[in-house]
């Protein structure tokens, strides 16, 4: 007896092990990508629950494309291109089982979302990293990959204040990509949680075309723990993700659809309550980059506009080592080591904004600067 050949090859990475560690309640850490729970709408969130359950509404079965009411809210009344997932990492899941064979093609950033590559691992696809750089994903390298023959079944690309790296596609790289993906034919996966947590500037446009699976989230902008996320696309693949959805978990489910639903249907509720987020965040954000210029000034990173994370650079350091002592010191973050695919990212650190209160990551940014050694 023994477990599948899949299961018995993913293994619990050895920073996750260390990050363990970051729980502990003398370490501030900037290592989860988790929301400001300070931030839940929860006095809202209760209210709408209460008047979902006294309907009796979200305890029966449902569609295993989701409530229709909620699919509606979220496609402007066409709910037919659109199926609720239980968080947008099970749409991951349900694109690659319903598009990729063992050895298929993916291109993914480098560094890659944690979560996509755990997907994409399981489903044995073959990953190929592109570069990110501060317009997000290098799509000039992704061309001439192309021309020398690359032939991936899609790409997949977290377009706005992408985890890790901050970055925003530019828009003439998603005019690009789109135009790439009809001549290679191919797909694009646009993951989006983050987008509405723009902190200063003009929102870019979606990638254009109808070669696009697009994947978006209630977990950070309202609260994670409905586990509520969607994708829409071609009817082709949404059909087949409806009936992939079916044998995985009938749907996602229905009590956390209601609610949500109660809350997106109020006219204006939820643009206010993210308009509230915004500047809560953006502070946070310019928290941590002032700690970062006063404690460690030879950190090489850009300010994200928005999201929830700084991707920053030490030169000549290897932040996986690092770990262990910045844990002594009382402070965590994400080595780049967990998010490299093809490229050597030890020297990078992810650090997240979003969980540890403001006044804290000035002390947290001088822990960290204890332990790094003298550039
Ligand atoms: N994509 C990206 C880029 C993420 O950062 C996350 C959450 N960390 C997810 C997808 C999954 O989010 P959820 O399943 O909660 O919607």
């Amino acid at each position: 007896m023994q477990l599948s050949t899949v299961a018995r090859t993913t293994e619990s990475s050895a920073i996750r092990d260390l990050l363990r560690h970051a729980e502990r309640p003398d370490v501030l850490s900037l290592a989860g990508g988790l929301p400001a729970a300070a931030r839940f709408p929860a006095a809202a969130v209760a209210e709408a629950a209460g008047t979902v359950l006294a309907r009796g509404d979200g305890l029966q079965y449902g569609l295993s494309e989701g409530d229709v009411r909620l699919r509606e809210l979220l496609t402007d009344g066409d709910p037919g291109a659109v199926v609720i997932t239980t968080g947008s990492q099970q749409a991951l899941d349900l694109i690659a089982r319903v598009l990729l064979d063992p050895g298929d093609t993916v291109v993914v950033g480098d560094p890659c979302y944690v979560g996509a590559r755990q997907v994409l691992g399981a489903a044995q696809a073959n990953l190929v990293g592109v570069a990110v750089d501060g317009d997000g994903l290098d799509v000039g390298e992704l061309a001439d990959r192309l021309d020398e023959g690359l032939r991936p079944t899609f790409v997949y690309v977290v377009t706005n204040f992408d985890n890790p790296s901050g970055a925003v596609l530019a828009v003439e790289r998603r005019e690009r990509l789109a135009a790439l993906a009809d001549r290679f034919d191919f797909l694009i996966v646009e993951d989006d949680p983050y987008g509405a947590l723009r902190y200063e500037g003009e929102p870019v446009a979606d990638i254009p075309g109808d070669r696009v699976l697009r994947l978006r989230s209630t977990s950070k902008t309202l609260v994670p723990g409905f586990r509520v996320g969607w994708v829409s696309g071609p009817q082709w693949v949404i059909d087949a993700i409806v009936i992939a959805k079916q044998a995985v978990d009938l749907h996602t489910s229905t009590v956390s659809q209601a609610i949500v639903a109660e809350l997106l249907g109020r006219p204006g509720w939820f643009d206010a309550h993210v308009a509230g987020l915004r500047p809560w965040y953006a502070a946070q954000r310019d928290a941590l980059v002032a700690a970062l210029h006063t404690h460690i000034p030879a950190a090489e990173f850009r300010a994200p506009t928005g999201g929830m994370f700084v991707w920053l650079r030490l030169a000549g350091v290897d932040a996986s080592a690092l770990l262990g002592e910045a844990l002594d010191a009382g402070v965590a973050f994400v080595p780049g080591a967990a998010f490299a695919v093809e490229r050597d990212l030890t020297d990078h650190l992810r650090l997240s904004f979003a969980t540890v209160a403001a006044d804290d990551l000035d002390e947290a940014m001088r822990r960290l600067a204890g332990v790094v050694p003298p550039g």
